[in-house]
């Protein structure tokens, strides 16, 4: 299976301006049914999480492609290792947040495409999301606490939004205080 590259904002103490642009930008939708196009991107997406153990979810944009694609864990979120049985991700194509429920609550994230930093975000407790599932069926799903956080987050990627966009406290190790206060000034 292909490890794709992981598009980031910033490696190495550089920022990565390409790689930023098709961060940022907002993702297109899927056609319904798929064409092959949309069928490999969906596969890409698929093998390349399912081959990581670091990932509790990767939106499209994270491997190059600007589409509306995201993938995540759906339980056992301690769990070190790669996701290897169906039932434990969901794929979900063109994602639509369609109900937000409870008070927000604040918890921290980190993201693969903002490597090193830590930063705090108020997401909802509940989410209902309209989507298509890998086999091009309409589906109807409802997540809660800590999943429905990973959702929202990962949907954000397909609207070109990263979590530094979102203004809560930012950690980020000491050691590399001197790059970051550059970035975040
Ligand atoms: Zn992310």
């Amino acid at each position: 299976m292909s490890k794709k590259k992981l598009w980031t904002l910033w490696s190495n103490g550089n920022l990565n301006d390409e790689e930023a642009a098709l961060l940022r930008k907002k993702a297109a939708e899927l056609p319904v049914p798929f064409d092959k196009e949309s069928a490999q991107c969906i596969q890409e997406l698929l093998e390349s999480f399912l081959s990581r153990d670091d990932a509790l979810g990767l939106a499209a944009p994270q491997i190059g492609m600007s589409k509306k694609i995201i993938i995540f864990k759906n339980k056992n979120f301690d769990e070190k290792g790669r996701v290897r049985r169906p039932e434990d991700f969901d794929l979900l194509v063109n994602p639509r947040i369609t109900q937000k429920r409870g008070e927000e609550e604040i918890g921290s994230e980190g993201c693969l495409s903002c490597p090193d930093i830590s930063v705090e975000i108020s997401r909802s407790p509940e989410i209902k999301v309209r989507a298509v599932d890998q086999h091009g069926n309409k589906v109807n799903k409802r997540y809660t606490g800590f999943l429905a956080r990973i959702v929202q987050h990962e949907i954000d990627h397909l609207d070109g939004i990263l979590k530094v966009d979102h203004q809560g406290n930012i950690y980020y190790p000491k050691e590399k205080e001197e790059f970051f206060q550059k970035v975040f000034k």
